[in-house]
């Protein structure tokens, strides 16, 4: 199949376009390397580097190469920032989603899968959240991507454009090739790790007084190949409809510190912060919907596999990508 991938060029985008090029789609990946990184696209792909905002460039794209199904990844994603900067979450994340929505149908494509998150749940009133709980955000990113959900099915409805929303919990891990690099990093793992490779003196733990076994927060780290297998199962055979991407495992923050010093073969010092902003002190999944419906499993989202493939990754790329 012919498939554009906005985001292409991050994280979990660059391994989900490599996945879909072992499987013999076709790729175009969409990106304007603000966040993404040259480097992580796929030598099998085609780049072009645009904006989601640029409606007439992605339909022209989408038309140009005979799209018949397009992947949106790309989208700010930083929680905490998201609380300082609001306007930049929802005009990039929900403006440019109605953007591609617009190409999409503009250009007659098919199907659209959408990367959509967790944190459109907010402040979870279960112990593990499912697709029918309540959608309160409880910071602008998880409301951002909470709009782009609600347009959907309208525009299934009104222009036959099917859509699968996967509700990522925690992406971690790498793939061989690509792994996690942002050039601000806020992530919990990546943090950790350069501590373990001498990169820093010590990670922040945000929080230590939450309602938790530990005190820190608790999160469900998904493997960042196990997610990129979910977008090629919705692809294949999902219905439109929302589907939470997690293993129903959560780990907590302390937890994540101790997996890997064991990875990293040190002892890795911390120090306690207060809270950050707009953490939810709990987010495990509900996943039987995508296990039943998509027939999707983790098959390498151990916490041991996820810290194992990142440490393995950050060490043959220290600086991480080089390019823009
Ligand atoms: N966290 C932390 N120290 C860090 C980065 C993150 O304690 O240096 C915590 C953060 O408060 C959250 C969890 O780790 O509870 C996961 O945060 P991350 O930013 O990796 O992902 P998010 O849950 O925000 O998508």
């Amino acid at each position: 199949m012919n498939v554009l991938i906005t985001g292409g060029a991050g994280y979990i985008g660059s391994v989900c376009a490599e996945l879909f090029l072992n499987e013999g789609h076709c790729v175009t990946v969409y990106d304007n390397l603000v966040e993404g990184h040259r480097q992580a696209v796929d030598a099998r792909a085609e780049l072009v580097v645009g904006d989601c905002l640029d409606r007439e460039l992605l339909a022209q794209t989408l038309r140009k190469r005979q799209i018949e199904a397009v992947i949106h990844f790309a989208a700010f994603a930083l929680v905490g920032e998201s609380m300082q900067f609001p306007g930049k979450y929802f005009l990039n994340n929900t403006v440019g989603a109605q953007s591609v929505l617009d190409a999409c149908v503009a250009a007659n494509a098919r199907k659209i899968i959408f990367s959509s998150t967790c944190a459109t749940y907010g402040a979870p009133e279960s112990e593990a959240l499912d697709e029918s709980h309540p959608q309160r955000p409880v910071n602008p990113y998880g409301e951002s991507k909470l709009l782009v959900e609600r347009m959907l099915p309208w525009y299934e409805k009104i222009h036959g454009l099917e859509f699968v929303a996967l509700r990522y919990f925690n992406a971690a891990g790498a793939s061989e090739a690509f792994g996690e690099h942002h050039r601000v990093e806020t992530h919990l793992i990546p943090n950790v790790l350069k501590v373990a490779l001498g990169q820093s003196q010590q990670c922040s733990v945000f929080g230590s007084d939450y309602p938790t076994p530990d005190g820190s927060c608790v999160r469900d780290y998904v493997h960042v190949r196990d997610l990129a297998a979910a977008h090629l199962l919705a692809l294949e055979r999902g219905k439109s409809g929302f589907y939470n991407l997690g293993t129903g495992t959560g780990y907590s923050v302390l937890e994540v510190i101790r997996a890997c010093e064991k990875v990293g073969g040190r002892k890795i010092p911390f120090s306690l912060q207060p809270r950050r902003p707009g953490d939810p002190a709990k987010l495990v999944a509900a996943p039987k919907k995508a296990f039943e419906e998509l027939r999707w499993a983790p098959r390498l989202s151990s916490l041991e596999q996820i810290v194992s493939t990142a440490w393995d990754w950050h060490l043959r790329h220290p600086s991480g990508y080089v390019t823009r």
